[in-house]
């Protein structure tokens, strides 16, 4: 027990690299693939944006990143593919995703998966279960197509579920659903993130959000390879400490976004009319936990010394209203 708690392994070199010399300007990018899309979801940050009708076609892309590659603008070490709905131009992904070391495609589960088996991994996104991921996605029978998606991919996905207002009850009823699919490598979560022109029904109170934390965390400590969401990352998304990281986002200043016509987005993938404050998406609390120096340093120590992260309240078992 003693001996594993100090393996090191490669994500813990990666950790050192970035605690030595920060996050790579542009190693990570983000490009939405198309501005279509089969589904409307509610929570849709993308068609709130004032995106461009013009989409590069997929040899412009090519073209495009070839010519990044060249003036070596970008590091190419991870792209999220994203959209709309990105699956729907998988010429561009075809070819763009060998120009990145690591790749990731964050799909709606209504189309195949790819038989793409090197430096890609495929996210399929839920919100909640059965009914709560249909009314979310304004889809009937859209959770049965996924089931079939990820039952007939060819290579093991992530399922990232992004909890909200709506959908916070079914948290561990999903991730006890998907745990035992043979097809399913690990389970991810996002808090859903306001958007300014979006009705604020599916935003969580702060109250629910820290209490969701806390349901995470147990999960974790129960499952700590099937939940890939580290308990450092967590504790970062808590209300006292969030503030810390998205006033000074690290996705803002050193990722970038592009939309469908190849011009770099403001801030960040999710546009600009989301709310930072609020903001729930994992990413930059990882880019935060692996950067910031007395961050790593206290978390490090606190997991060689076994130490809690807090004292934790009670859990309240969630009810379905
Ligand atoms: S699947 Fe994604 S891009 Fe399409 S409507 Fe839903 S949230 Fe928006
Ligand atoms: S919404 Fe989140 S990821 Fe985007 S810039 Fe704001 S804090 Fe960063």
């Amino acid at each position: 027990m003693q001996k594993k708690r100090f393996k090191i392994s490669k994500y813990d070199l990666l950790k050192g690299y970035f605690f030595l010399f920060g996050f790579p300007k542009d190693g990570f990018v983000s490009i939405d693939v198309t501005n279509k899309c089969n589904l409307r979801c509610k929570h849709c940050y993308f068609f709130e944006q004032d995106v461009e009708e013009h989409e590069l076609k997929a040899d412009e892309w090519y073209e495009k990143l070839l010519e990044m590659k060249r003036k070596k603008t970008i590091p190419f070490l991870q792209c999220t593919w994203v959209g709309g709905e990105p699956l729907l131009r998988k010429d561009l992904i075809e070819k763009g995703r060998k120009l990145f070391k690591y790749n990731t495609i964050v799909t709606n589960g209504s189309f195949p998966i790819p038989d793409w088996k090197d430096n890609v991994n495929f996210y399929i996104s839920i919100d909640g279960d059965e009914e709560r991921h249909d009314l979310v996605r304004n889809k009937q029978g859209l959770y049965q197509k996924i089931k079939k998606t990820i039952t007939e991919s060819p290579v093991p996905v992530t399922v990232a579920f992004c909890i909200n207002n709506l959908n916070h009850h079914s948290v561990e009823k999903c991730f006890h659903e998907w745990r035992n699919h043979p097809n399913v490598k690990n389970f991810c979560f996002d808090f859903y993130t306001p958007i300014e022109t979006l009705s604020d029904d599916l935003a969580m109170s702060w109250e629910l959000r820290d209490s969701l934390v806390d349901r995470l965390s147990r999960l974790k400590e129960q499952y700590p390879d099937f939940l890939a969401i580290d308990l450092e990352v967590l504790e970062l998304m808590r209300s006292d400490r969030c503030r810390k990281v998205t006033d000074d986002c690290v996705f803002a200043r050193q990722a970038s976004a592009f939309d469908p016509s190849g011009i770099r987005k403001a801030k960040c993938m999710l546009g600009d009319k989301a709310d930072c404050d609020r903001c729930g998406c994992v990413v930059p609390f990882y880019m935060y936990s692996l950067t910031h120096k007395p961050t790593v340093i206290k978390n490090t120590l606190r997991k060689w010394f076994v130490k809690p992260f807090r004292k934790k309240a009670p859990l309240k078992e969630p009810v379905y209203p």
